[in-house]
């Protein structure tokens, strides 16, 4: 019989499982309910041979040497720096919104003037937020902050989350800031890094250890149910007093007891194309006009073998509804104060039960990047206190 029992095989998931299977000696059963490891990370190669994400464009990046270093145990990694492009009045411009986004889209005069009252405005700073650009006491810095803000972020923020950017926390836009340079990369941390072989191999490595047992199409709900009243949990009919590292979603867990947590989904459209590269960037996008927020270029990460064919990925935001045949998986928790205090609800009732414990984005309605899920899923395994 297995020690502990975790629920699902993201990041969150596979790395408690190697966590407690290796360190702690336990015996772990990852239950899955999709037909593959590596949750939204999940990529394979394409009919074109090109290593494709199927749940959208990951990206390893962290400013912790050590999250890295304990991934670099499992997969080779190869040094890989973002870039993004926006299509802003069909010009391509870098994103985040940096200098020479600012001289490509304004006239030349004017751009002198604004790169000169930004300095002055914002000495000794490389980035700033967009908000704060936006409450500036310099009237022209102000009004720039306004063009950038209704050019690269009030639509897409619209279109991403399905309502308009006051509703969403500031900690979602401020994930992109303007850059007071010419700086292009689009992520800041020092440390990038894509997996040379891909992300499910880093998953295979991982979860393959004498004490870790994976079960796929295999939905926890359908073999773990909660007894609210005597706080008790049951696995396969019998009580189970041993830990479940939970990393899907709490409502779901706990039958929607106070409704349901709104997330929001993605419908994403594959298509290929006979031509060597597609667009200039790994990803371009697509602020406005477009139903689309992105498109991803798959052959950009790995440097891919030239070839006559390549393989685009387009993302249309949509609301997420478990029962609907699009938008059924829950991607992105939408950040806002009514959702954080319905999360909270669950939370709180969750404790009735001692031995759940929340991990990952959507258990704990956290909008965490993948370091950010390594690092909690170690730190929880390591207070776990479990001899
Ligand atoms: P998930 O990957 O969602 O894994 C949860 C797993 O639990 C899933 O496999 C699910 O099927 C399973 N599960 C749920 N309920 C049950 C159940 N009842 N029974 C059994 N199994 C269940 N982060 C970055 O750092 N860089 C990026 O570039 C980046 N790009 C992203 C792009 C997109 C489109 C999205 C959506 C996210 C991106 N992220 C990125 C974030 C990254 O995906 C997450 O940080 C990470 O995948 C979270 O891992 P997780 O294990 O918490 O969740
Ligand atoms: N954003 C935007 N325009 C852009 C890129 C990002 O408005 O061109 C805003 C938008 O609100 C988005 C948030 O910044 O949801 C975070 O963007 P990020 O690229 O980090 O999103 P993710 O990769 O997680 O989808």
């Amino acid at each position: 019989m297995e020690d502990i029992i975790v629920v699902g095989c993201g990041f969150a998931g596979a790395v408690a499982a190697r966590k407690l299977a290796e360190e702690k000696k336990k015996r772990v059963v990852i239950l899955e309910k999709r037909s593959h490891i590596g949750g939204n990370m999940y990529d394979s190669e394409d009919i074109n041979g090109i290593l494709v994400h199927w749940y959208g464009p990951h990206i390893f990046h962290t400013e912790s040497k050590r999250i890295f270093e304990y991934l670099r145990r499992f997969t080779e990694w190869v040094r890989y720096e973002h870039k993004v492009m926006g299509n802003i009045r069909g010009q391509l411009v870098p994103i985040p919104f940096n200098y020479s986004s600012l001289e490509d889209l304004f006239p030349e005069d004017n751009a002198s003037d604004l790169k000169c009252r930004l300095s002055r405005t914002f000495p000794n700073k490389t980035r700033i937020s967009i908000l704060e650009l936006l409450k500036s006491d310099d009237a022209e810095v102000k009004r720039f902050g306004r063009a950038v803000y209704d050019m690269v972020f009030v639509n897409y923020t619209a279109k991403q989350w399905g309502v308009p950017p006051e509703k969403i926390d500031s900690s979602v836009i401020n994930r992109v800031p303007v850059v007071l340079g010419y700086d292009n990369k689009y992520f800041q941390d020092p440390i990038q890094y894509m997996p040379t072989n891909g992300f499910t191999r880093l998953f295979d490595n991982m979860i393959s250890h004498p004490n870790i047992n994976v079960e796929v199409n295999c939905d926890a709900s359908k073999r773990i149910r909660l007894d609210r009243k005597r706080g008790r949990v049951y696995f396969d009919g019998k009580v189970w007093d041993r830990p479940i590292v939970y990393t899907g979603a709490l409502d779901e867990l706990m039958e929607y007891e106070f409704g349901a947590l709104p997330y929001r989904s993605l419908d994403l459209v594959f298509e290929r194309y006979k031509m060597n590269y597609y667009q200039l960037a790994a990803v371009v996008n697509y602020p406005n006009e477009e139903k689309f927020t992105r498109i991803t270029e798959f052959k950009h990460f790995t440097c891919e073998r030239a070839s006559t064919e390549t393989t685009i990925l387009k993302e249309y935001p949509m609301d997420y509804d478990i029962t609907a045949p699009k938008g059924n998986i829950p991607y992105y928790p939408i950040i806002n104060e009514e959702n954080l205090i319905l999360y909270a609800k669950y939370r709180d009732a969750l404790r009735r039960f001692g031995n759940i414990y929340p991990c990952g984005r959507l258990a704990e309605y956290r909008y965490y990047n993948m370091d950010a899920v390594v690092d909690r899923a170690l730190s929880l395994c390591e207070s776990l206190g479990i001899k």
